[in-house]
């Protein structure tokens, strides 16, 4: 059983911080990406729906942009909590002391 190196205390839980910022940042980028995925997906799509008419077209770019946003925020947000994990894994204190709040590597 681990303890900390301050107190000696058991009170110990992990820190997901790295986990939780880097899930955050690739939401956002991923969400900035979509948006550029979104225009392309609408013009994609407008010019696939051509084919059916007008209409087709309008429902095709909706549906395009509609795909892109959530693909790119999805995968950014993916890739991000991944990378933060990575980092609460290999750089990051990533244990807590509940007792004094020192934080300390395993
Ligand atoms: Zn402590």
């Amino acid at each position: 059983m681990a303890s900390c190196p301050h107190c000696h205390s058991h009170n110990l839980k992990h820190r997901t911080l790295g986990r939780t910022v880097a899930g955050s940042v690739g939401g956002l980028a991923g969400g900035a990406a979509g948006v550029a995925g979104a225009l392309n997906g609408a013009r994609t799509g407008a010019m696939a729906g051509v084919v059916a008419g007008p209409i087709g077209s309008v429902l095709g770019s909706i549906a395009g942009a509609a795909l892109g946003g959530l693909l790119g925020s999805k995968i950014g947000c993916e890739v991000g909590s991944a990378v933060g994990d990575s980092l609460d894994a290999n750089v990051l204190d990533n244990i807590e002391c509940i007792d004094c709040g020192h934080t300390f590597r395993l």
